[in-house]
């Protein structure tokens, strides 16, 4: 992959990321010619990897696990990647024991005694049925006082300190899908996600976004800010970069969380059980994640990263995550009435739509957008 020198194209896109990345592949082959810049040193937006001096496997911007139910997205991704199958599993440090995370019924034997786990299990699957998976919400608003009991108890030690450190707001202050979207499960299924799909690219990240943009007609130039491109003549451009930043802020800044992550290389093989332990309580960090757990890789030495939410600051740190707040959103939708005046640029991606996207929701919202504008 080079720089390349290229004064006109059909297609500029900002930002080689997923949404930009699976954007160019897609135009690539209709035959558009697709120049993708990024302004830092490597394609893979916050899915990029690397192999650290003990040849594990580190994902620079946090652990990122590829899940999907769509065979489309699936059958798409399988073209640039073989796939190490792996079932995400969380635990969380809950009064000095460590517990399965969605809550399930071996967080419950873990943290009660036996007659009381007895009494919750029973009560959940007479109430949801086995295997079935209950919004804490729902169980809180639940007519029976031990489940009522039960939900204020994961609140309050799974999602409230969690959430204050991670958004820095309190839930209540945040908007209400956050909390609709943590789940208990009632069974002993102690798997994070519950997608067909659990996989992590075999070879990196960073070597399917390489097999995704290679490709006669995509060119790529890193270190590239939007602002500073000069003398290159495009069509159409697709944007994956921040839309506040694109209209200079004159409506304000739209409000992000970022991350510190603090990562530590150890003389030992194993630190941890799984890869992701959450601390739910009031340590300042929010998780540990252990990189060797993704792909097995079986290293004498172990690299492990905290991290530490922290406000955004322009300038200073990175955005990570939009944050869920009403009046946010509305600043959005303000910030697209600009957009829809704009001529010929499709502002994709978690950037450019302000929204919190998974891997799977920014390639659908991919799909979508070029099932609307076919042709491009
Ligand atoms: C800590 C963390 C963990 C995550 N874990 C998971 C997970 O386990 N599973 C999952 O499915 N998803 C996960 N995600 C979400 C995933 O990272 C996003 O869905 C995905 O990165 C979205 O891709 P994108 O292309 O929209 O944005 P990005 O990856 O942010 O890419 C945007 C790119 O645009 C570039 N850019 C921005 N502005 C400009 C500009 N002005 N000029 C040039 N370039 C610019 C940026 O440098 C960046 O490379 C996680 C996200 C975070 C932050």
């Amino acid at each position: 992959m080079n720089n390349h020198e290229h004064d006109s194209i059909d297609i500029l896109i900002v930002g080689a990321g997923i949404s930009g990345a699976v954007s160019a592949r897609l135009l690539a082959e209709k035959g558009k010619s697709v120049l993708v810049i990024d302004k830092r040193n490597h394609i893979g937006g916050n899915c990029y990897d690397y192999t650290d001096e003990n040849g594990i496997n580190i994902h620079q911007y946090g652990p990122h696990i590829f899940r999907t139910d769509s065979e489309e997205i699936w059958q798409f991704l399988s073209r640039f990647t073989s796939w190490q199958k792996y079932t995400h599993k969380v635990r969380a440090a809950i009064n000095d024991k460590e517990v399965p995370i969605p809550f399930n019924f071996t967080s419950i034997d873990i943290l009660f005694d036996a007659q009381k786990a007895k009494n919750f299990k029973e009560k959940l699957i007479s109430k949801y049925s086995e295997n079935n998976k209950v919004p804490i919400l729902e169980l809180k608003k639940s007519d029976d006082k031990d489940l009522q009991k039960l939900a204020v108890f994961i609140y309050e030690k799974v999602f409230y300190h969690y959430t204050l450190k991670q958004w820095g707001f309190k839930p209540e202050e945040l908007s209400g899908d956050t909390l609709t979207r943590v789940p208990i499960y009632t069974s002993y299924y102690d798997g994070y996600f519950t997608e067909k799909y659990q996989t992590i690219p075999k070879h990196s990240y960073t070597k399917m976004f390489e097999n995704i943009l290679n490709h006669p007609n995509i060119k790529i130039q890193l270190n590239t800010e939007f602002k500073n491109l000069k003398n290159i003549k495009y069509k159409k451009i697709f944007y994956s970069g921040p839309i506040d930043e694109y209209f200079n802020y004159k409506l304000g800044p739209l409000p992000y969380r970022s991350l510190n992550f603090e990562f530590k290389t150890l003389p030992q093989k194993q630190f941890q059980n799984v890869a992701v332990v959450n601390y739910t309580g009031q340590e300042p960090y929010t998780r540990i994640t252990e990189f060797k757990h993704f792909l097995n890789q079986k290293n004498e030495k172990t690299t492990i990263v905290y991290e530490y939410p922290s406000a955004f600051e322009l300038g200073k740190n990175e955005r990570y995550y939009p944050i869920p707040k009403q009046e946010n959103e509305q600043l959005y939708k303000k910030y697209l009435q600009l957009a829809e005046k704009e001529k010929n640029i499709y502002f994709i991606g978690r950037l450019g739509e302000y929204k919190y996207y998974s891997m799977q929701s920014a390639i659908a919202a991919i799909f979508e957008l070029f099932k609307e504008l076919n042709p491009v």
